[in-house]
């Protein structure tokens, strides 16, 4: 899960860029990085932190440029350090190149190796940076030719940006795993992980980028070639679960609509429970909450205050701060919980360490019983496509049954929704085609 963001022929590139990155902010807090094209030269700056963190108005100022690509970065392959930051400039026989990446290459280590042993030197531990190298040992006729020759050597997931002098380039995988959306601002083009970052930027929504295809934009004109065959859409179903923003359009679905209809059909399959509120884990779960309470008929409350402020300092604090970390990101609000049974929801259950400490802060808070829905199904296996969920073994589902968890959680009841209620709540018509390999533990593709 990371965030990527490009736009072409506008004097406004890096502000532009930054406004996109800025919205994306909720796919990766680790790095931001942006490289703007400035009549042929490549400008970088990159750092650790968030969006507003790492840019001001001086270092934008001096990107200067008529293209940006953008990244901001949530570390699942490559250590979390500033030269695994993105975008990534190589310069080679290919000329200068950068790139930027959400995803993950299933075969990046033996491309690495079979690189590093032909002399190729990685200036990062990233997965990413292994098509750069691929494509500077392999050149076809431009950077097009050949990526379109080396693209296809890749497993696993990707949305790519590339940008080279005069040439801003998006790619997608074969499956879709991963989003990459296109948008027009005036006579300029937009690619981004999300819609809501296109509409943020002022831009207007063209389409997603198919599966295996590569959109070139030079020159004002955008050309579009298939790479690769498209194979079937796996569209990760955890973008309309949880990563992406409500505003955002996921598979032709609005995720807000998709969420709130989620909840409702979780209403559905738990006719039978009884609660005196129904509510959820902030963020994500609310819009669950609010979908369940209004098919369900039980009123919906907020039980727990978020503080969007704690930024990265609180992210790893050390081990005495962690519970008073928990109790500043998350706080009970005794009044509307003594004495209720609650109904909350949370969009996952992964290791289940949280939601322990959060039925144990409802309980601690006098709630009288806690029934914990589950807007997705049990994940039973990891995710190989760019998602951070833990190895088999810390998923809990793999290792424990319902009423396990349950116990484990000190929960009074436990309950999951049914894939095929997720699915079908998640797109609509021919849209309707998901990654669900964590729930089933079934891969496309041999890994
Ligand atoms: S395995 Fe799960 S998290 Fe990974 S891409 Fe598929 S649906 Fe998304």
């Amino acid at each position: 899960m990371c965030g990527i963001f490009g736009i072409t022929g506008t004097k406004d590139a890096a502000k532009l860029a930054y406004v996109g990155l800025f919205t994306l902010q909720h796919r990766g807090q680790e790095s931001a990085g942006l490289v703007t094209d400035d009549g042929g030269t490549l400008r970088h700056h990159a750092g650790m932190g968030l969006v507003n963190e790492v840019f001001d108005n001086a270092v934008l100022a001096g990107l200067t440029g008529r293209s940006a690509i953008g990244h901001i970065r949530y570390s699942t392959t490559g250590s979390s350090h500033i030269k695994n930051a993105q975008p990534l400039v190589l310069n080679s026989c290919l000329g200068v190149v950068a790139v930027a990446h959400n995803g993950n290459l299933t075969n990046a280590d033996a491309l690495k190796a079979k690189l590093q042993k032909d002399g190729a030197i990685f200036q990062s531990s990233s997965d990413s940076e292994v098509i750069l190298h691929l494509s500077a040992r392999c050149p076809g006729r431009g950077l097009e030719d050949t990526l379109a020759k080396n693209l296809p050597k890749l497993a696993g997931a990707y949305a790519f940006l590339f940008m080279a002098p005069g040439l801003v380039i998006g790619a997608r995988d074969p499956h879709g795993y991963r989003p990459l959306v296109l948008g027009r601002l005036g006579k300029s083009y937009l690619l981004a992980s999300e819609t809501c970052a296109i509409e943020v930027a002022g831009g207007k929504v063209l389409r997603e980028v198919e599966p295996g295809e590569m959109v070139s934009i030079a020159g004002g004109k955008l050309r579009s070639r298939r790479f690769a065959k498209a194979k079937e859409f796996t569209r990760c179903i955890f973008e309309q679960v949880y990563f992406a923003r409500p505003d955002s359009v996921v598979a032709g679905r609005s995720v807000q609509t998709a969420r709130y209809e989620i909840g409702a059909l979780l209403a559905r399959e738990l006719k039978s429970v009884k609660a005196d509120i129904v509510s959820g884990v902030p963020d994500s779960g609310t819009v669950y909450a609010l979908g369940y309470s209004e098919e369900s008929w039980i009123p919906y409350q907020t039980v727990f205050m978020r503080n969007h402020y704690t930024g990265r300092s609180f992210i790893q604090p050390d081990q005495g701060l962690r519970e008073f970390t928990a109790r500043l990101k998350l706080a009970p609000i005794r009044d509307v919980i003594k004495g209720k049974t609650i109904i909350l929801i949370d969009d996952s259950l992964v290791r289940g360490t949280t939601s322990r400490k959060i039925v144990a802060s409802l309980k601690r808070s006098g709630a009288k019983k806690v029934i914990m829905a589950i807007a997705s199904p049990a994940i039973i296996s990891p995710c190989y496509f760019g998602i951070d969920t833990p190895n088999r073994k810390e998923l809990i589902a793999n290792k424990l049954s319902v009423e396990q968890i349950r116990r484990y959680i000190g929960a009074d009841e436990l309950h999951y929704l049914s894939l095929g209620s997720l699915v079908g709540a998640c797109g609509s018509g021919k849209d309707r085609n998901f990654c669900v390999s964590c729930f089933t533990g079934k891969y496309l593709e041999a890994l």
